[in-house]
């Protein structure tokens, strides 16, 4: 452990976790983090978009140009209706690119994870544990020892719960409120509500479709959304339920060809080349039927021993990409509080009321950002899938007007500038015409130990 013994255990190796393991590496805290997995680079899952709010946390820890070059930047977004028609551009990506001056980029989850990984320092690497399955959480007079599925257990002053949507790290610190009677508020059991499932698709980019190409479809009940990387193009396909529910769900590949049958025929792409869904389902290198869980987490935390980041707190529909990126974000918030505490004491533990006043003042930074995050995403799929004649009316005719997107991004600019100016005001750095977000100087917020 470091000079002042604190030492926070990391569950989950997913981009979330990793990002914790950069920054608190930086902050010069010391980790472990278990991972149920073998090991946390994986080539599995779908491409995921890094927006400027992502890339800029990612800047603060030194990794925007590994990502960048791994990595492309997206151009503008091309709508088709169900029968092909063309309904209008989107200039989002564009304008978050000369507004903010950092543009979004489509990534593979694979080369995600594997430069989150291959850019820590060796010591950090060997603190990452595969196979490490948590089991249980036993806090103690000083922090906590956590338990895995293999029997071997671990001490440690916090967990920092970043195991994703079905966070057993979150169940179990609903199960610590209800047993210790604290004053702490008890979180909902099913956190999440699902009201859309998503048929993911990784396939080999076609060399017709440029790089950085962005295609979606939008109609009744289902909208897809499709990235084009160097290799290969990743689309989702969001359809409304029949039902929203708080049950998690778990698809087989039966479910995958049903939906395929009910919609293979879309058309996905626009100009020259006409591909549908079920073409791209045809030439599939992977794919995945998933819930979207929505909703946002009340507690993040419990008595100063254990707290959640990413989408172990919040879960959004992808269709603003911002999920990931949030989680990201939330990190970089919470390491800048724990490295606040513990630069202020030399005592040999941490009160876990001090450490509890920062995962409230960590959370505090996070939660109306992550609400509004979390609304928007929800706000774009029900538009996208025309789930009423407004949305419907929204997605046709208003949100392809250049000024309504232009808008938007500058007044959320002011708003993420505000929520992630973590360490110091005066650092904030601005864009070159003076907006008030722009790419960071590496490491000027969450400082360097
Ligand atoms: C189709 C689709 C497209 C998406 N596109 C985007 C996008 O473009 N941009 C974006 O920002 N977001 C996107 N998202 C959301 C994004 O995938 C998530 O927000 C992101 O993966 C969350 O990262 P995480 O590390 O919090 O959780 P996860 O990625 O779920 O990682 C959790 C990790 O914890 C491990 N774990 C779980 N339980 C345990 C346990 N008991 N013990 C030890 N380890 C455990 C898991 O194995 C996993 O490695 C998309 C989601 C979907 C479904």
């Amino acid at each position: 452990m470091s000079a002042n013994n604190f030492r926070a255990i990391v569950i989950g190796g997913g981009p979330v976790g990793l990002t914790a393991a950069h920054a608190l590496q930086r902050a010069g805290i010391d980790f472990l983090l278990l991972e149920r997995r073998p090991h946390v680079v994986i080539d599995a899952g779908s491409n995921l978009v890094l927006n400027p709010l992502g890339i800029r946390a990612l800047a603060q820890l030194d990794l925007a140009e590994p990502l960048n070059a791994v990595s492309s930047p997206l151009g503008e977004i091309n709508r088709l209706d169900h029968n092909g028609r063309d309904i209008g551009d989107v200039h989002l990506f564009i304008q978050l690119a000369a507004i903010l001056g950092i543009a979004p980029r489509v990534i593979s989850r694979h080369d995600l994870t594997r430069v989150l990984y291959d850019t820590l320092p060796a010591e950090a690497q060997q603190k990452l544990l595969g196979n490490k399955k948590l089991s249980e959480i036993t806090p103690t007079a000083n922090g906590v020892v956590v338990t895995c599925a293999d029997g071997s257990s671990y001490e440690g002053s916090i967990v920092i719960g970043a195991d994703g949507a079905h966070s057993l790290v979150r169940d179990l610190m609903r199960k610590l409120s209800l047993e210790k009677a604290s004053s702490e508020q008890v979180n909902a059991e099913h956190p999440f509500l699902t009201t859309y499932r998503a048929l993911w698709v990784r396939f080999p980019r076609p060399t017709a479709i440029p790089v950085g190409t962005v295609s979606e479809t939008h109609g009744t009940k289902l909208a897809t959304q499709s990235f084009y990387g160097e290799e290969t193009g990743v689309i989702g396909a969001y359809e409304r339920m029949e039902a929203p529910t708080t049950d998690r769900i778990r698809y087989s590949q039966e479910d995958q060809e049903a939906l395929i049958k009910r919609w293979g025929h879309l058309p996905v792409s626009s100009g020259s080349v006409n591909l549908t869904l079920g073409d791209v389902y045809d030439s599939r290198l992977e794919s995945g039927l998933v819930s979207l869980e929505e909703g946002v987490v009340e507690n993040w935390s419990w008595n100063g021993r254990v707290t959640l980041a990413g989408d172990a707190a919040h879960k959004f529909t992808p269709s603003t990409g911002a999920g990931c990126n949030n989680g990201m974000v939330d990190i970089v918030a919470l390491v800048t509080e724990l490295q606040t505490i513990c630069s202020k004491t030399s005592d040999s533990a941490l009160s876990s009321s001090a450490v509890d006043s920062a995962f409230r003042a960590y959370q505090s930074t996070r939660y109306n950002a992550v609400v509004s995050e979390c609304a928007g995403a929800s706000m774009a799929t029900a538009a996208a899938t025309w789930q009423t004649v407004i949305h419907k009316f929204v997605d046709r005719r208003i949100i392809c007007r250049h000024a309504i997107t232009k808008f938007l991004i500058s007044r959320g600019a002011k708003s993420a500038a505000r929520s992630t100016a973590l360490d110091s005001a005066a650092s904030e750095p601005r864009g070159s015409a003076g907006q008030p977000f722009g790419a960071p100087t590496p490491g000027t917020l969450l400082r360097a130990h």
